[in-house]
């Protein structure tokens, strides 16, 4: 279906901005498999990555910062759990 996958939105906090056809956009996304613990992946836009289950499609540089921000904080908030339980 032609275009049906073509509808994206910013994951930025705050933002929301609809991808326009040739928006040099930015893919992230997080995985534990690899190196069993949170990496943080970030990859210039490519059309089938886009449409992977969990990425998150990104405007710019300051949404990328944003997200990369707030995977840090989860990160550190779940370390500080851990360690004062
Ligand atoms: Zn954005």
């Amino acid at each position: 279906m032609p275009g049906a996958t073509s509808f994206y939105r910013c994951a930025g906090p705050n933002c929301g901005i609809l991808r326009q056809q040739n928006d040099r956009w930015w893919l992230m996304w997080t995985s534990f498999a690899e190196f069993n613990q949170p990496v943080l992946y970030l990859t210039p836009w490519n059309d089938e990555i886009a449409q992977n289950e969990g990425t998150l499609h990104v405007c710019g540089e300051l949404c990328v910062q944003r997200l990369q921000s707030q995977f840090m904080g989860n990160i550190r908030a779940a370390q500080l759990r851990r360690s004062t339980a």
